[in-house]
């Protein structure tokens, strides 16, 4: 079978290469994991002025990041609905508060940092063709509505698909992550923080005032540790309700070659969407 390669990874503008550690180092703040969690810690600790290390354990961006789909969106599929049952209104406000926040972090950075990760606000749409599931979307634009956000029906689909009931929020976004985490990672080794790549940390030992960071290769001392591997490394109880599943996004060409505006070069994606599946 061929190998399959992220598209962000495809498109992204520069390949930065990060040295393997391989000699013992002191740190104030280590940082197990380079991936948009790492990343952003790191950026944001800059402003303590403590020297920052991270330690990946392949290529800076190249786990779930940058094989993720790329859009910045409010909604969660598992449904706010069903956090609303199994826990209550404020959850749900504290999980679009905080999507939100995000997504304006992201955009931000950009604007501060000049990235050209064809960042786009766009148009999310869900929709189901499942007369059944009509009452639960229903109650999602509720929910949406209640806390602010710009949503309402959508009597039209930008994709010719079959549907009953739509609805579309403004204000989404796409990006690339793999080229936004790259020029992440040149800002932070324009300042105090150091970056290795091909380190896997295999163990890390705490005592009462610094943190042994064994890689395969050498050792990091730091005085605090941040885990940003995603799955927390060693036994947790996170691996016990993780599983692996992959989306599948479809790029083509228009034959007319009439896109509305340039979304990403070569692919031309429209509008991104996903389909109402609960
Ligand atoms: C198929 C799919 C599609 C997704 N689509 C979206 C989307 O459209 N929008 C969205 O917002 N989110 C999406 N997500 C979720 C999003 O991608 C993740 O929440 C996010 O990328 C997690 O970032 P992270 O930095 O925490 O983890 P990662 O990007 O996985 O970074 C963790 C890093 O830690 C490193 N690491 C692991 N173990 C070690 C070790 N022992 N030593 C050193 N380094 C180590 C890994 O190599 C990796 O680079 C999607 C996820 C998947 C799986």
């Amino acid at each position: 079978m061929e190998k399959h390669t992220s598209i962000w990874q495809k498109t992204k503008i520069s390949t930065q290469n990060y040295p393997q550690l391989d000699k013992e180092i002191k740190t104030e703040i280590a940082i197990v994991g380079g991936g948009i969690t790492g990343l952003t810690a790191a950026t944001e600790l800059l402003g303590t002025n403590k020297n920052i290390c991270i330690i990946e354990a392949g290529k800076i961006g190249e786990g779930t990041t940058g094989h993720s789909t790329g859009n910045l969106y409010i909604p969660i599929q598992s449904l706010l609905s069903t956090i609303a049952s199994k826990f209550n209104k404020e959850t749900v406000k504290t999980i679009i508060d905080s999507r939100l926040y995000s997504l304006n972090y992201i955009e931000r950075m950009i604007k501060e940092h000049e990235i050209d990760c064809n960042f786009l606000k766009r148009t999310l749409y869900i929709y189901t063709n499942d007369s059944k599931k009509v009452k639960k979307l229903q109650t999602e634009l509720e929910l949406f509505k209640q806390n602010g956000l710009d949503v309402s029906i959508a009597y039209e689909l930008p994709i010719p698909v079959k549907f009953i009931f739509a609805i579309k929020i403004e204000n989404q976004a796409r990006f690339n992550p793999s080229t936004y985490i790259d020029k992440l990672a040149h800002n932070l080794t324009q300042h105090n923080c150091k970056i290795f790549e091909k380190s896997p940390v295999v163990n890390i030992k705490e005592s009462y005032n610094a943190c042994r960071i064994e890689t395969e290769s050498s050792v990091v001392i730091a005085n605090q540790v941040l885990v940003t591997t995603h799955i927390p490394k060693g036994i947790n109880k996170l691996q016990f309700v993780s599983f692996p599943y992959r989306s599948y996004a479809i790029a083509f060409n228009l034959k007319d070659k009439k896109y509305s505006n340039r979304v990403l070069p070569k692919l031309n994606i429209k509008v991104h969407s996903y389909k109402f599946q609960q």
